[in-house]
């Protein structure tokens, strides 16, 4: 499943939900706003935006916040993310969003397209090969992801 590309009109919508999400950035120091669209694994959509913050470290990814807003409404599987990126072509999710997508979608496929409209497509595995995951801390090799799923 997840490595079979999306219905195209599909795409389109998860593109422009992440267009729209990235409208809504709070990107005030970097004027850098990303936007994205994460797909559940029964179509449900989550958005994030990147939101900064004056103390720097502080700020959040599109990508995480997507993220965190599906496991809050207990959605833990996931087909696929679409990223809007103020770049001129597509780029890729920081190396934090890599790791935390992995917890719970290792195979997540990544979609990204920038202002020139190419559009890219990775696997997560393919970004963050040899990842790091709960099985790693020795905690009885259950994934922590998928020990209480929804
Ligand atoms: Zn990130």
């Amino acid at each position: 499943m997840a490595t079979a590309d999306l219905d195209p009109d599909l795409s389109a919508r998860l593109f422009q939900s992440a267009v729209h999400a990235q409208s809504l950035a709070h990107a005030p120091y970097s004027r850098f706003p990303v936007g994205a669209a994460l797909l559940g694994e029964h179509g449900q959509v989550f958005t994030g935006c990147n939101v900064e913050n004056a103390s720097f470290g502080l700020t959040i990814c599109a990508e995480r916040a997507a993220l965190f807003a599906a496991v809050a409404q207990g959605v833990r599987r996931f087909r696929a993310v679409f990223i809007a990126a103020p770049t001129k072509g597509p780029v890729a999710p920081c190396g934090a969003c890599r790791q935390v997508l992995a917890e719970f979608a290792p195979e997540l496929v990544v979609y990204s397209r920038g202002q020139s409209g190419e559009v890219a497509r990775w696997r997560l595995d393919e970004l963050l090969p040899h990842a790091m995951g709960a099985a790693d801390l020795e905690l009885g090799g259950e994934s922590a992801a998928a020990s209480d799923e929804s």
